[in-house]
């Protein structure tokens, strides 16, 4: 039995096979062969080629039912890699002219095609060298005996182990395969934890050694709430975790039957609780929960499950479905915010040094204004079904939110021109998520009509600490003192001028911070919907004045450990039964 402990990352608990995801490409041997082993070599070399070219084509037609042939079109390229005489004779003629394995010749031939593609200026050339290497991975990984599995390809609901998962491969796994997902690497605000989140599955994330304490198909438990993964578990152990599996969902249940009530303090402050939406699928989940609307609509997730830029029409459909279910409760659509940890090669984000400080959310978007325009036109168009918002990601002050504010005005023209119904006013918010639009709040709040505070990244780029690095989990600290004062400042300058002020990080989905973020004077929060019915629970057991006087204690307090103190003592005396349980 081996007990790891990391960042509870999404509530719940999985317990089930281990199916480790291989990053690394399988080991070759690099032997001299004898020379009556050649022929034998050059002939497990066609069967592997052949066996890697027909698994190919099965998951081609798989993609092709599920996603349709244009998504399904990408594999044709690594089935004519694989079919490439070149490379098949130049292998064959290495294995028997230097007496080495295939997979020794097949990696070195196909690692000098993708270098030579790397190189090249056109930008569709590069493409192909990912898709070089990952044929080269899965013909290596079936010489070796290692079959690669990607997460489509699961038939067995399983415990996923990683080193890493990108937000993209999350946002395609099939829901009904997945029962926990831990990994090595990751902060509790990565994409890949958020969509776990998102999609329900308990998650841990930052174990640092999981993939080398995991066995392929193993038991294997991933206890979400907690942060705790182990393999291998002995019968007191896996009983214990049932017990406490059942319990959770006991709980859950129970919860759900509060959908109906509105989040109301004891002394009648209405607080909104909005649900942070990734893909549409979530929608039911969304709808079990009792959300009041959507806080953020991270339409991002969109453009990362495919592998080609999606039409005017394509998103126009996905938003409207989106809109159109949750009306009249609004939505708050966020404009793209690729960039940081969210890359699609296809829209030729750029390979940078620092990401998190790079072309991201609203900048992309404004060099990117082609595709911008196209985002423009399919959400204004599904405005016209529900009560839509815009908001935009990374904003930094008045002149990046003016820019987008011309272009939404130019979309809503043309338009109104082509005869396009589209509502009179679409409210214009900012993500309040960088330092300086927190310094300028007083500027940008007298021409946005609302803001949302995305503590991922405010708490990221306030301490400048990076969210997703788990060896500096410890001091990514949402309650520091700077943060609080963050957030207090913000509330006070839309009091001030009269906007909505939302909050829409991780932050608004912790039990632990929910008083304190009422007591700071936020009455409206976007979250995660499986965590809104305990956030619910424990805000409408509150009053608004108890609340603001644990805020006033916590802003007075010097460090982030006192805070936490003061905060951790007041929910466990206050609410036992959410804490001490
Ligand atoms: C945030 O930064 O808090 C936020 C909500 O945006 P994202 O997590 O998508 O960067
Ligand atoms: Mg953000």
């Amino acid at each position: 039995m081996t007990t790891l402990t990391g960042i509870a990352a999404s509530p719940g608990i999985g317990i089930g096979p281990v199916h480790l995801v291989e990053s690394h490409e399988a080991d070759v041997n690099d032997g001299v062969l004898q020379p009556e082993a050649v022929a034998g070599e050059q002939e497990r070399f066609r069967a592997a080629i052949a066996a890697c070219r027909e698994s190919v084509r099965k998951l081609r037609d798989t993609i092709a039912l599920e996603t349709g042939e244009e998504h399904a079109r990408i594999f044709d390229t690594q089935i004519a890699i694989l079919q490439d005489p070149e490379a098949m004779e130049q292998t064959l003629a290495a294995i028997a002219t230097e007496r080495r394995s295939a997979g020794y010749c097949y990696r070195r031939i196909l690692t000098a095609v993708a270098s030579r593609l790397e190189e090249a200026d056109d930008e569709y050339y590069r493409e192909r060298a990912l898709d070089v290497r990952d044929v080269k991975r899965r013909v290596l990984a079936h010489l070796s005996g290692v079959t690669p599995r990607g997460l489509r390809d699961l038939t067995v609901p399983s415990l996923i182990v990683a080193a890493d998962l990108p937000p993209s491969e999350m946002a395609l796994a099939p829901r009904d395969k997945i029962l926990g997902f831990a990994t090595d690497l990751g902060g509790r605000t990565s994409h890949t934890a958020i969509m776990a989140r998102a999609r329900g599955i308990p998650a841990v994330v930052g174990l640092k050694e999981a993939t080398e304490a995991a066995r392929q198909g193993a038991v294997g438990l991933v206890d979400g709430t907690r942060g705790v993964v182990v393999f291998d578990p002995d019968e007191e152990v896996l009983e214990d975790h049932r017990r406490k599996q059942r319990r959770f969902e006991e709980v859950d249940a129970t919860r759900a039957a509060l959908k109906d009530q509105r989040c109301v303090t004891h002394d009648g402050v209405v607080v909104r609780l909005g649900a942070n939406l990734e893909i549409p699928e979530e929608l039911p989940g969304i709808q079990d929960h009792g959300a009041d609307g959507i806080g953020l609509y991270r339409t991002e997730f969109f453009y990362l499950s495919r592998q080609t830029l999606p039409t005017e029409d394509a998103q126009y459909n996905a938003y409207r479905s989106v809109v159109e279910s949750m009306a009249p409760k609004p939505v708050v659509i966020r404009t793209l915010d690729v960039g940081g940890d969210k890359f699609a090669s296809y829209l030729g984000t750029p390979e940078e040094r620092n990401p998190f400080l790079g072309l991201r959310g609203i900048r992309f978007s404004l060099q990117r204004e082609d595709l911008f325009r196209t985002q423009l036109r399919a959400i204004l168009r599904a405005a016209a079904f529900g009560n839509v918002n815009i908001m935009f990601p990374m904003v930094l002050g008045l002149e990046d939110f003016r820019r987008a504010k011309v272009i939404v005005a130019e979309v809503e023209a043309a338009l109104r021109n082509e005869g396009v119904a589209i509502p009179d006013h679409v409210p214009l918010g900012a993500m309040v998520e960088t330092p300086s639009s927190v310094f300028a709040i007083d500027l940008l709040a007298r021409e946005v009509d609302f803001v949302s505070i995305g503590t991922n990244d405010l708490i990221q780029y306030t301490l400048a600490v990076d969210r997703g690095n788990e060896a500096i989990a410890e001091i990514y600290e949402p309650l520091h003192p700077a943060v609080l004062r963050a957030i207090h400042a913000v509330v006070n300058a839309g009091k001030q001028h009269g906007i909505r002020v939302g909050i829409c990080g991780e932050m608004a989905g912790e039990p632990l911070y929910a008083v304190l973020l009422l007591g700071l004077g936020l009455k409206d929060f976007s979250l995660s919907p499986y965590l809104i019915p305990e956030i619910k629970t424990i805000l409408r057991a509150c009053d608004s004045a108890e609340a603001a006087s644990l805020a006033e204690e916590c802003l007075a307090l010097g460090t982030p450990a006192d805070v936490r103190e003061q905060v951790t003592e007041f929910m466990h005396r206050r609410f036992p039964e959410h804490f001490l349980a």
